[in-house]
């Protein structure tokens, strides 16, 4: 089991950890600040860096079968890296803050749209959701109301929730095609300020400020019901 350092703290860039084994699966570490690909969000990049110096590039990172194991995966072999060593363990933080960015924007564009989400996906600096809805949308008014959301500098939180809560209020789950993962006794809720509360395990700015400027760059119709809106942020 790793520890999610990411989960508390999403701005955290590095980390000591001691490696917990190396093989043909990756490396895992005791603790991590790496995020694993999941709901929708991309693996990070970055470095492990032993004590004398040797640094390994990570070029993805996964979820272990049990899905409680990060494993960082190498740029190449695993070299001098072996269990019991410590190690610096430091993100790409520029393409992190991207996507935590964008990840947040893509929380206020289901603000914007309040319709089922079918699927979606966090890039670099750029996103998109799948929804179900009928009518058509206006480009230039979902990105005008975005941005009004993104303005109110609205505060981004978590909470936690058991299981049977969650049940109790399954209006919660926006997301029809990631379902939260129940069976674990506890669910982490990502609640943005008087706007938007749902299940995310995803890692997110504190402040909608930050995301910065969006636009709406596409609304394309994938089917008689289904609406794929992209987005994508301004520089900073
Ligand atoms: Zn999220």
């Amino acid at each position: 089991m790793t520890e999610p350092l990411f989960r508390d703290d999403a701005y955290l860039k590095e980390a000591q950890a001691t490696i917990v084994f190396a093989d043909e699966r990756g490396i895992a570490l005791d603790r991590t600040v790496f995020y694993p690909q999941g709901g929708g969000q991309p693996g990070d990049h970055g470095a492990l860096e032993l004590d004398d110096g040797q640094a390994i590039a990570i070029v993805n990172t996964v979820y272990d079968a049990d899905r409680k194991t990060i494993l960082h995966a190498p740029e190449s072999g695993i070299g001098a890296f072996r269990p019991g060593s410590r190690v610096v363990a430091r993100i790409d933080w520029e393409r992190r803050y991207k996507r935590m960015r964008a990840h947040t924007a893509l929380h206020l564009l289901s603000v914007v749209l309040p319709f089922p989400v079918t699927g979606g996906s966090v890039g670099d600096g750029e996103g998109r959701l799948d929804f179900d809805c009928e009518p058509p949308l206006d480009k230039a008014e979902v990105e005008r109301r975005l941005n009004e959301l993104i303005a109110l500098d609205a505060v981004v939180g978590c909470r936690w929730i058991t299981d049977e809560e969650l049940e109790a209020n399954p209006g919660l789950v926006k997301t029809m095609s990631v379902k939260p993962p129940i069976g674990t006794g506890r669910i982490r809720l990502v609640a943005i300020e008087n706007l938007d509360l749902q299940p995310c395990g995803g890692t997110h700015v504190v402040r909608t400020g930050e995301i910065g400027r969006a636009s709406v760059t596409q609304i394309e119709k994938k089917g008689k019901i289904n609406r794929r809106v992209r987005i994508a942020l301004a520089p900073t």
